[in-house]
């Protein structure tokens, strides 16, 4: 198993079925069609329920203002609805309870806050929950294609570390960490073994999911930068949503960029497709909700938009996204799906 790391995690069924009567002055942040889906999940209506609308910095801060006397949070959701929560607490110090309804994404186990400026995301803030409840019964009632692509923010440590690599032999910070690197694969390779789990969303798991992710999330806050967990494949995913103007669901879209990156790094593509097929997440443009062309369009604006963006340095600036390299991707997909 993993080393446990990182913030407190209850695991368990029903757990937080009578949570809600528990605290009394508390307020649970959702999203309507999460508490349209679960309200029956919970034995007793809560005393107040704010619906996330928006990240936006200055309307959280009004937020903030009209909730100054709530002394108990709860997060009940997903991504969007972790980072509201994390902020309530963080401005007014009120005790924080998560209870995500997928697993999906890491922002449940992350210290910074995710807010957007003008649209721009920027992190902020440090949020520290008393406690996250796994109740599987939740977690489970979601769609599976959402639980299952939590494997993007983990599967991204083997492009991450791969790009991280490249950036310490062009002398550029943080310096590599060989230690952190040897956990980071043991993390990872626990994970991928355990694809058949996840592919069914059992238990288990929903649980190796879990660890990893608040290790990682744990580990961003101790080493004090993402480059393990972070690189390439991440800067595909913002030019393809750039490109597109486009949403996605955003392990899926990592997932792609996964296995791009490795065959653009020649860094075990095969094993980055098996993992990936063996948890039953489609990689396929179309499964994506994007067409080729717009693949493509994101491919050959990628080295640019790199450096444009002054993004920390990876593959993408040693070699080209070139029509040729697409062609490859393209069999690679349809021999696969
Ligand atoms: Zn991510």
């Amino acid at each position: 198993m993993l080393i446990n790391e990182g913030f407190k995690i209850e695991y368990g069924r029903g757990i937080t079925r009578n949570l809600f009567n528990a605290f009394q002055g508390s307020l649970v942040i959702t999203l309507p069609e999460i508490w349209d889906a679960l309200e029956t999940s919970f034995s007793e209506k809560p005393e107040q329920i704010l619906f996330v609308e928006t990240l936006e910095i200055d309307e959280l801060e009004k937020l903030s203002e009209d909730n100054r006397n709530i002394s108990t949070i709860f997060g009940l959701g997903g991504g969007r609805v972790a980072d509201v929560a994390k902020f309530l607490h963080w401005k007014n110090r009120a005790t924080l309870f998560q209870i995500p309804t997928i697993v999906s994404v890491d922002a449940f186990f992350t210290h910074e806050i995710a807010i957007r400026d003008n649209g721009v995301v920027k992190y902020i803030g440090d949020a520290i929950p008393e406690l996250i409840y796994v109740d599987y019964d939740i977690i489970q009632k979601a769609p599976v294609k959402l639980n299952r692509s939590g494997l993007g923010d983990i599967l991204s440590c083997h492009t991450g570390l791969f790009d991280w690599q490249l950036a310490d032999r062009q002398g550029e910070k943080p310096e590599w960490n060989e230690q952190l690197a040897i956990r980071t694969r043991k993390v990872l390779n626990d994970v991928t073994a355990n694809a058949a789990e996840i592919q069914k969303v059992s238990e288990k798991g929903i649980k190796m999911m879990t660890e990893a992710l608040n290790w990682i999330g744990n580990q961003c806050y101790v080493q004090k930068h993402p480059r393990f967990e972070e690189g390439s494949e991440h800067h595909f995913v913002y030019n393809l949503e750039y490109v597109t103007g486009k949403h996605f669901i955003h392990g899926q879209a990592v997932c792609l960029g996964c296995f791009i990156m490795s065959l653009l790094q020649e860094n075990e593509p095969e094993k980055v497709l098996r993992a990936v097929r063996e948890t039953g997440i489609y990689i396929t443009p179309e499964s994506l909700g994007v067409s080729w062309d717009e693949i493509r369009d994101t491919f050959l604006t990628l080295n640019a938009f790199v450096r444009k963006e002054k993004l920390p340095y990876t593959i993408l600036y040693e070699k080209d996204m070139t029509e040729n390299f697409l062609k490859k991707i393209k069999m690679a997909l349809a021999k696969s799906y």
